[in-house]
């Protein structure tokens, strides 16, 4: 993680842009948004990592490290009243 960003501001949802299933997008139902629509898996691959759609059995992202680490945190912030 960066030094310049704080720990707290990095377990927030730092989102800018959402990943969707282009398929998933031509078959969205009226009503609904594609957040509600998607049908993610997101995981480790051996190359880094991977977005899969479930629905249509498709690779929406993979992202490969090419043999990098990088920082990343699995914490998350404790909800109110924990
Ligand atoms: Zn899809």
């Amino acid at each position: 993680m960066s030094k310049t960003k704080s720990k707290n501001s990095f377990l927030k949802n730092n989102i800018i842009a959402f990943l969707h299933c282009k398929e998933c997008l031509e078959e969205l139902p009226e009503g609904r948004s594609p957040a509600e629509w998607s049908a993610h898996d997101v995981g480790w691959t051996k190359e880094g990592l991977q977005v899969w759609c479930r629905r249509h059995e498709a690779n929406v992202l993979h992202v490969d490290f090419e043999g990098h680490k990088h920082p990343g945190a699995t914490q998350r912030l404790k909800r109110k009243g924990e």
